[in-house]
């Protein structure tokens, strides 16, 4: 608490504070200062949410538990590995995932919490690293493995438009420590994990991040997967879980194309 939320309503998007009954809209964005919150107040069914973030872009983090990097093949990296998500990836709590039939036969899910910026900045101490967070919400790293393998980079198997689920809110008091993180396909958990298993912890993350760009407010770090990756097909529910951060939920469909 407290969770902000972007909505749409009536054809507007607007940001609010969220509980169970409803959302308060606010007067503003809550980057800079909290904004006043409206007299109004809208209940669940009558609006639709939207990603609680516009990132200028999303930078993730590959292999940041090490029972992860090892189902993959991969070493333990010395370093924070980073690759960019292109802002078109992201969708909401609810959205579809749109698998791209002809490019990938193997999409996976990866689920992560990951970090809002709040504030613009570069060259952030580790100690510091609080200063510059807006809060936190959980993404869905979606893959198209066979073509990140392929490829060698990351772009194209990490950039498919859906392929960044991202909500459902941002806490602002969220720790992560002490935190589990779940992914569940179908109602059948596939990740498990605490948050206090991370090689690379948050602060150190933004620390890393901040030394080669500058981030805005609204830009995402996905701070990794933990192991149980697998793959995802058309007609799955796919859910993100940690306590305090509520359920990313996201149903899979065909782009209608043949596979
Ligand atoms: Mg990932």
């Amino acid at each position: 608490m407290p969770r902000y939320v972007r909505f749409t309503f009536l054809g507007k998007h607007r940001w609010g504070i969220a509980d169970d009954s409803g959302v308060t809209p606010l007067a503003g964005t809550p980057y800079e200062g909290t904004p006043a919150a409206t007299s109004e107040q809208l209940p669940w069914d009558v609006i639709a949410l939207l990603p609680p973030a516009t990132p200028t872009k999303i930078i993730a983090i590959g292999r940041n538990y090490a029972a992860h990097a090892a189902e993959l093949g991969n070493a333990v990296p010395e370093r924070p590995l980073m690759f960019l998500k292109p802002p078109s990836c992201v969708i909401a709590h609810q959205d579809a995932i749109v698998y791209p039939s002809v490019e990938s036969k193997l999409v996976h899910h990866e689920g992560e919490l990951a970090v809002v910026i709040g504030r613009r900045c570069k060259n952030v101490a580790a100690s510091e690293a609080g200063d510059v967070i807006f809060g936190y919400t959980l993404m869905n790293d979606v893959t198209a493995r066979d073509l990140q393998r392929l490829d060698v980079q990351f772009t194209r198997g990490k950039g498919f438009d859906t392929f960044g689920p991202c909500g459902p809110w941002v806490d602002t008091d969220f720790s992560p420590s002490d935190q589990q993180l779940r992914v569940e396909v179908n109602g059948e958990v596939r990740q498990q994990a605490s948050l206090d298993t991370m090689i690379f912890d948050v602060p150190t993350l933004v620390a890393y991040v901040s030394r080669v760009m500058t981030l805005e407010p609204g830009d995402l770090i996905s701070t990794g997967t933990p192991s149980g990756v697998g793959p995802l097909v058309p007609g799955d529910s796919v859910s993100v879980t940690v306590a305090g951060l509520g359920t990313l939920t996201n149903s899979v469909v065909s782009d209608g194309r043949a596979r």
